[in-house]
Order: structure tokens, then C-alpha cells, then sequence
């Protein structure tokens, strides 16, 4: 069961890492430290406006633990009390945290309180990589709502196939080819924001939109 723990709202939105929001600070910067000096190269990742979370992505790649992963772009999230990412339709209005009325099948999204105003509460949801199979359940519901929740190809894990099995079973032409030194994708809407912000001088969102392919 996912348990609820508490943490300072003020703190996590000043956290730089959270306000880039996608994909962690460190499989990005991992990644990139380990490929300088080589030759450039083509990575496959996921359009996010494109998927429709069709389930593939947990049994198509040819590892046997999926290099693809739910992210979330906190940017874009509500940070919903009655999340649609992470109930269940029925666990929407019971609000319990028990397995049945949760989407995720392996317990990979985390539930953490962050603030009580008005009222309301908000929740943080993030995304416990190593747990996650791709399945893009979460995915789906969240597009009811805001749609923070979304597929990447995690280029830590991925062996960048030729010919991608994912890609091939993709009924939607998400996957597409990006270069190495910016290997994850921003929905555009997220993208539309980080430029909002770069343009009053807003340096991680600038950070941001200099390490994630725009699609022009
Ligand atoms: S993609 Fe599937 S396994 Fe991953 S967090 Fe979402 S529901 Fe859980
Ligand atoms: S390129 Fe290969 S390893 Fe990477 S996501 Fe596709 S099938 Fe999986
Ligand atoms: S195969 Fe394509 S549509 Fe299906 S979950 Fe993966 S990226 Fe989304």
C-alpha cells in the first residue's frame, strides 16, 4: 500500500529539479556525462502528444524490464486530491489507498501531502522509476485531467535498437528519433510554459528547454 508522508509545498516548487518537472535531474545528467566525447547519435524517444497510452510499451521492448517509464511534469500538474492518474474510478470516491482502488499495478506512484488551504488539500504524485513497467494506465486517467503523467524511453535503460519493437507496435507513431544531447521530449503545452518562464529569466525552465527536443 502507498503510503502518504509530509513535506513543506514551499519547498518542493523551490526545488530546481521539480520545477523542471519531466524527467529526474540525475538520469538526464547521467546520461549526457556518459555519452560526452562520443559521436552523435540518434535516440528513440516518445512524442508524449502523440501516445495514447495503449499499453504496448509494457510488452513490447525487447529488455525484459521496459526502458520506457511514466514521468511527471509537475508543471502541468493540479496536484489533485481526487487524482485520476492514480484512482481508480471507484477508488476516486473512496479515496482509500488500497491496492484495488489504486491504477498502478506495481505501486510505482508515490502520494505525498503537500498542502491544506481553502479547504482543499493538494497531493504531490511522483514516479518510482525502478517500479515502474510503462503500462501507461496512469496515463490514461490522468489525461482526464491535467495530463502531467506521460510516457518517456528512459536512455539510462535503453539499447537503442535499430529498429525499435516498441516503435514498430505503435498504433499511434509516437516513437520518434531525437538527437543524443536531447533525448526527452516536454508535451508542448509544458514547453509553451518553460518558454513563458525563460522569457522572465526563469533559469531552470531555460535549463530545461535547452536539454529537451522541441518539436518544430
Ligand atoms: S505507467 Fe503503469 S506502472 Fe508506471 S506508474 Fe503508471 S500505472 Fe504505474
Ligand atoms: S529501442 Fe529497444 S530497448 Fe529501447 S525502447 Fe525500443 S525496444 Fe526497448
Ligand atoms: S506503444 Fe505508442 S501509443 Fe502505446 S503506450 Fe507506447 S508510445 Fe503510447
Amino acid at each position: 500500500m502507498n503510503g502518504e508522508k509530509q513535506t513543506d509545498r514551499r519547498g518542493f516548487l523551490a526545488d530546481g529539479a521539480r520545477v523542471a518537472g519531466v524527467v529526474s535531474a540525475g538520469v538526464l545528467g547521467g546520461f549526457l556525462a556518459g555519452r560526452r566525447g562520443q559521436a552523435e547519435e540518434n535516440r528513440w524517444q516518445i512524442d508524449p502528444d502523440k501516445c495514447v497510452g495503449c499499453g504496448n510499451c509494457a510488452t513490447h521492448c525487447v529488455l525484459d524490464e521496459s526502458a520506457v517509464k511514466c514521468v511527471q511534469c509537475f508543471d502541468m500538474c493540479g496536484f489533485c486530491n481526487r487524482c485520476t492518474g492514480y484512482y481508480t474510478l471507484d477508488g476516486l470516491d473512496s479515496r482509500d489507498t488500497a491496492a484495488e482502488d489504486l491504477l498502478c499495478p506495481t505501486e510505482a506512484i508515490i502520494r505525498t501531502f503537500v498542502e491544506g488551504k481553502a479547504g482543499q488539500n493538494f497531493y504531490e504524485y511522483t514516479i518510482d522509476t525502478d517500479a515502474c513497467i510503462g503500462c501507461a494506465l496512469c496515463v490514461k486517467g490522468c489525461a482526464l485531467m491535467n495530463g502531467s503523467l506521460y510516457l518517456q524511453v528512459m536512455q539510462d535503460r535503453c539499447v537503442n535498437c535499430n529498429e525499435c519493437a516498441i516503435a514498430v507496435a505503435c498504433p499511434s507513431d509516437a516513437f520518434v528519433n531525437v538527437s543524443s544531447d536531447k533525448p526527452y521530449r516536454l508535451k508542448r503545452v509544458a514547453l509553451g510554459v518553460m518558454r513563458q518562464k525563460a522569457g522572465k529569466a526563469d533559469k531552470a525552465a531555460q535549463k530545461l528547454i535547452d536539454q529537451v527536443q522541441a518539436d518544430e
